[in-house]
């Protein structure tokens, strides 16, 4: 299928002179997004996973949706500051500034194999940040997957070394 169609071009959003790929339309395809779960699904080296991780927030909806269709847990990536009881944080470097993302304690135990997804991979910042995260909770990270890849924002290139696949590239 051609998942392409039901992403649209935002202009200047969030700010001026970007242009965001809204993923919206795809998600709420009655047709699409069944189609997109059931892509990737199927596409997974192994179902011998024990959770699906997924970034906050449109990574929450592609993550939740596979995981249940895995029939297996899902587990939130969050940004600082948003899950209760004892978490693990990292900070990482914006353009500007920084960011910290935080996993709960216990979510995912030593070893366990997980499957990352995120709607869009960009500058790979975000992504790397979670694998970082992942890792030092000592999780074992099949792949990360996404749904759209922009080339030439270094994204790839930041997560060299590691597994990552994309449903849509754009240039
Ligand atoms: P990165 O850290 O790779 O630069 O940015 C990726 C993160 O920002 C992802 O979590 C993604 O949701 C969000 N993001 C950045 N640009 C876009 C965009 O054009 N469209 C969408 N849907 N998300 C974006």
């Amino acid at each position: 299928m051609d998942f392409g169609k039901y992403v649209r071009t935002v202009p200047d959003f969030p700010k001026k002179g970007i242009l965001f790929y809204d993923l919206m339309p795809l998600f709420g395809s009655s047709e699409g997004f069944p189609r997109l779960i059931e892509t990737i699904a199927e596409s997974l080296p192994t179902k011998t996973l024990a959770h699906v991780a997924g970034i906050e927030a449109r990574g929450f909806i592609v993550g939740a949706a596979l995981a249940n269709r895995l029939g297996i847990g899902f587990v939130p990536i969050r940004k600082k500051g948003k899950l209760p009881g004892a978490v693990r944080e990292l900070s990482y470097a914006l353009e500007y500034g920084q960011d910290t993302i935080a996993i709960q304690d216990g979510a995912i135990g030593k070893g366990a194999r997980v499957l990352l997804v995120d709607d869009l991979l960009a500058t790979g910042g975000t992504a790397k940040a979670a694998l970082d995260l992942l890792e030092q909770v000592g999780a074992d990270v099949l792949e990360t997957v996404f749904v759209a890849e922009l080339i030439g924002l270094g994204g790839r290139e930041r997560l060299a070394g590691r597994k990552i696949r994309s449903l849509l590239t754009y240039h």
